[in-house]
């Protein structure tokens, strides 16, 4: 499937993405704002959230608005105030991307350490899902919001070695099953992505003799602005593959 975005494709719609300040969602905050959204960029650090702010600004695109959560944090609390200091300054939410997550150890089973496999649960699944769940009021304010959630492919097959990070996919992909059997796709569509293999910090850390020809974010930014502008509506319960399911000869 080839997928052309139109350049207003996201105008006037409010978006949050998080990991915004690296990889694959530093790339989706600066492609989705390129194409008309105000982005909030959501992440743990914060020098790299304002550097993309300040690209996004220098670009002449709408001013992007900056919200340091740790996905790490196991209070409920936090999500719920971020969410709340966020419903004074938006009146509702059209986009969430839940991009952030970290990889924990790649080693069998056995020897995966499980301080480690837990901090992975913990920002994966459990930061990811208390935020959403924080979200969702904001989301459900105008019907056409769109969710994404990340997955991989050891998300869908397990495999030896990935641990925890694998395990955490498997519980991504039952978010979006379960999210998306609870609204129709007219007030909320849900659905994930795998990007395959991407040149970024986390791919290099899983891979560190990675062929140099691997993606760049840029190259697969079709699909996350198919599943997040209003060509994709009705679609939800869907696990896309990025550099599969939308191609396109889009220049970034
Ligand atoms: P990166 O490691 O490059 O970026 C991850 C982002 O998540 C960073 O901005 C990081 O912040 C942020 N983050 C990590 N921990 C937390 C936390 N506790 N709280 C808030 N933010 C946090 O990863 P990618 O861009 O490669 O991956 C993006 C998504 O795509 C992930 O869900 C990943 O699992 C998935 N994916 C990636 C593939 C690839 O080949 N790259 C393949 C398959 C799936 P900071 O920069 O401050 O550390």
């Amino acid at each position: 499937m080839f997928y052309q975005a139109k350049r207003d494709l996201l105008k006037n719609k409010i978006i949050l993405i998080t990991g915004a300040g690296d990889g694959i969602g530093r790339e989706a905050a600066i492609t989705y704002s390129k194409y008309g959204a105000s982005v909030i960029l959501v992440g743990r650090t914060l020098n790299k959230l304002n550097a993309v702010k300040k690209n996004i600004a220098e670009a002449g695109n709408p001013e992007a608005y900056v919200l340091v959560i740790d996905l790490l944090s196991p209070d409920p609390e936090s999500y719920k105030s971020a969410a709340l200091h966020l419903s004074y300054k938006i009146s509702r939410l059209d986009g969430l991307l839940n991009n952030a997550a970290i990889l924990g150890d790649i080693a069998p089973m056995i020897q995966q350490n499980p301080t480690r496999w837990c901090e992975v649960i913990s920002v994966n699944v459990n930061g990811t899902f208390m935020l959403t769940q924080a979200l969702l009021p904001l989301l459900l304010k105008k019907r056409g919001s769109s969710l994404i959630f990340s997955t991989s492919s050891v998300g869908r097959k397990g495999r030896a070695n990935w641990g925890s990070y694998s395990v955490s996919k498997f519980a991504t992909e039952g978010m979006m099953q379960i999210i998306s059997e609870e609204y129709p796709a007219s007030i909320l569509r849900v659905n994930c992505i795998n990007p395959g293999a991407t040149r970024t910090k986390m791919r290099t850390a899983a891979y560190p003799k990675d062929n140099p020809k691997t993606l760049l974010p840029k190259d697969i930014m079709p699909i996350y602005l198919y599943l997040m502008g209003d060509d994709s509506r009705e679609i939800s319960g869907v696990s896309f593959d990025a550099q599969c399911d939308c191609k396109s000869n889009t220049k970034h």
